[in-house]
């Protein structure tokens, strides 16, 4: 992909980046899927994330007026750990938390957001759930994440099916949610949604070209849902917590393979269309 430039008939692609694009090989090995690939992070030399090579040489086709836009619940350090094989010009981080633009976050986002979990309780209280649950089985562990949210590391077999709801309710008393993802659950205020900060840049980038941007998104958690359902067209890997759960938009389009291969459907799904666009 080369440098993008705003135009008239821009795309903006809103893409999760964890069992979206890029897969742990643990992740790997449990959806099948797998295509020869390269290591995206390191952590103490050894490989966390990984991305196939046919998404990268895919991502590569995509026209200058695609602007590729990482959506993730990773904080700004988790996602500069990353070594991407694009590059890109906006980005969201911490579920919607943060708006990177030309790396630096964006201040007027930064104010929205404290605006918009001010009537959620602070983050400490959130924490506290987590904390007063540290005995149980499943919960091995507990973070909390760019002062924005807090989360888990979970054994997902050792979670009853009450204890979710139960800490679900318990955090809607206090205006945050739970939701899990994979080995991870996380407690976001009410207010920071990866699709609030995608409704933001769209609207920062229609002011710049004075046309509104086609969008496409990809995602594969329920953090993802709502920025899939305002997206022009959306992509859901098989095998993904969302394609189990069903009941998506039906411009949202759920991949025949899961993992590596998955992520290659949609690669090359994005380049169609916008090859398509261009000949309208
Ligand atoms: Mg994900």
């Amino acid at each position: 992909m080369n440098a993008q430039s705003l135009t008239a008939d821009s795309v903006a692609i809103t893409a999760d980046l964890d069992q979206t694009l890029i897969f742990s090989p643990r992740a790997s090995a449990r959806l099948g899927g797998g295509l020869p690939c390269n290591p995206v992070e390191h952590i103490d030399g050894v490989v966390i994330s990984e991305i196939a090579q046919t998404v990268s040489e895919h991502i590569d086709l995509l026209p200058p007026r695609v602007f590729l836009i990482p959506a993730t619940t990773r904080t700004v350090d988790q996602l500069n750990r990353l070594q991407l094989p694009f590059a890109y010009q906006y980005a969201i981080a911490a579920n919607g938390g943060v708006v990177l633009v030309d790396g630096f976050p964006d201040s007027s986002w930064d104010a929205e957001v404290q605006r918009r979990v001010t009537a959620a309780a602070p983050l400490n209280a959130a924490h506290a759930l987590l904390t007063q649950r540290a005995d149980r089985p499943w919960l091995l562990r507990s973070y909390r994440a760019a002062e924005l949210f807090c989360y888990a590391i979970v054994d997902p077999t050792e979670l009853d099916a009450n204890e979710l709801p139960e800490l679900d309710e318990a955090c809607a008393q206090i205006g945050w949610r739970a939701r899990p993802q994979g080995r991870k659950l996380y407690l976001l205020p009410n207010g920071l949604a990866k699709e609030a900060a995608v409704t933001f840049l769209l609207e920062k980038l229609c002011a710049q070209s004075g046309q509104r941007p086609r969008h496409f998104a990809a995602g594969d958690a329920e953090v993802d849902r709502a920025m899939l359902g305002i997206a022009d067209i959306g992509w859901v890997p098989a095998g993904s917590p969302l394609a189990l759960a069903g009941d998506l938009p039906p411009q949202v389009r759920v991949t025949d393979a899961g993992g590596h291969s998955g992520a290659a459907q949609i690669v090359g799904e994005w380049v169609t269309e916008c090859i398509a666009d261009e000949r309208h």
